[in-house]
């Protein structure tokens, strides 16, 4: 049903995702026991949080952007910079089976570092992951930052490459 090699899971549904229980727990899979005429869903929360997840993995840009920045707040995960042109980037790209994932496959990439990591993974195709995992580095707004860790950043490329060959 979901298929990790697409952006967007066409037809899937929140039943799919979710489905109703009949060992009367909730169905958001927080262990809850549904209390009186509740069928699904313990508490509006858990109905809003097992929603917010199935947006996410069905591929909806809105709503994966909108979770992105409450977790990211903007900076880039790779060069710490805080910018108002950014990307929610696929950590383990679509191609090599990132689709359909959760929250945790997403981060906060700033244009420039969008673009080498995709220029490397053009140009690479048969090595190991290479920038498939950022370096989390905490938010900052101090340049100096990003001279840093792009160097930290090409020194990881290149150590990769090495290993790879
Ligand atoms: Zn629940
Ligand atoms: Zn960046």
């Amino acid at each position: 049903m979901l298929d990790n090699f697409k952006r967007y899971q066409q037809g899937i549904k929140v039943e799919n995702l979710f489905p109703t229980r009949k060992d009367k727990l909730c169905a958001c899979g927080c262990g809850q026991v549904l209390l009186g005429r509740k069928t699904k869903w313990f508490s509006d929360n858990c109905r809003k949080i097992a929603l917010n997840t199935y947006y996410i993995i069905k591929g909806d840009s809105d709503v994966i952007r909108e979770n992105v920045y409450l977790r990211d707040k903007g900076f880039c995960r790779n060069c710490g910079v805080k910018s108002l042109d950014w990307q929610a980037d696929h950590v383990v790209p679509v191609f090599k089976g990132g689709g359909a994932c959760g929250l945790e496959n997403f981060q906060t990439l700033c244009i420039d570092c969008h673009k080498d990591k995709s220029f490397y993974l053009d140009r690479l195709p048969d090595s190991r992951d290479i920038l498939t995992s950022s370096l989390n580095i905490l938010p900052s707004s101090n340049n100096t930052f990003r001279a840093i860790n792009q160097r930290v950043c090409k020194n990881i490329i290149r150590e990769t490459v090495c290993v790879s060959e």
